[in-house]
């Protein structure tokens, strides 16, 4: 080993990282490296702050440091629709469109059989509940247009059709296989713009 353990050890913590990569880790080592200590300390405060502190909202599972997301407790957001998400960064990518004024449930995973998740897996009872409480009209099921994705609407679909509730699929303008965070914002939008209803 041309470097010492403790630097292979960084990179190695560094790799697991979604996305990033050996050469990425390398780099992002050297990068830190060269940190001046001040700025060191004050993103590992940052990576503690964020770790310790945010939390998955009590009502939509979205990322919180508060009891109720930001969105949850925005009183000029409509309050009878659900986007239903797999992940929080869906929220931030749906946001980032300005197409979309209703509340948001975030599923925190996805059906996917590759990777053994199954239907049972998927938690969706704070879901349930608020479909439960008469108050929300409308769904509209944003799951990634993959396989994976398309499984879990259908699951939801079937869940949520005994309830009085609209049932819309995001359009798929979007290129089948493709994942909510890689849409560029103004397809992604227009998908939101042109959902479809479901028949149940
Ligand atoms: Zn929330």
């Amino acid at each position: 080993m041309a470097f010492p353990k403790i630097f292979n050890e960084l990179v190695e913590s560094l790799s697991r990282f979604p996305g990033i990569g050996k050469r990425s880790a390398e780099r992002l080592a050297f990068y830190i490296l060269k940190m001046q200590p001040q700025e060191l300390k004050n993103l590992i405060q940052k990576m503690e702050e964020v770790h310790k502190n945010i939390r998955p909202c009590k009502f939509c599972n979205n990322f919180s440091t508060e009891e109720f997301c930001s969105i949850c407790s925005n009183p000029n957001r409509q309050q009878n629709v659900i986007c239903i998400v797999e992940e929080p960064k869906d929220v931030l990518a749906i946001e980032k469109t300005s197409q979309y004024n209703g509340l948001y449930y975030v599923l925190l995973g996805k059906i996917s059989p590759l990777e053994g998740i199954s239907k049972e897996d998927l938690n969706i009872r704070k879901l349930i509940n608020r479909i439960e409480s008469g108050k929300i009209t409308e769904v509209i099921i944003s799951t990634d247009p993959d396989s994976d994705g398309e499984l879990t609407a259908h699951f939801l679909i079937q869940k949520l059709s005994q309830y009085k509730v609209k049932i819309y699929r995001i359009a798929v303008g979007i290129p089948l296989g493709t994942q909510i965070e890689y849409i560029d914002t103004a397809t992604l939008g227009q998908a939101l713009l042109d959902k479809k209803p479901i028949l149940t």
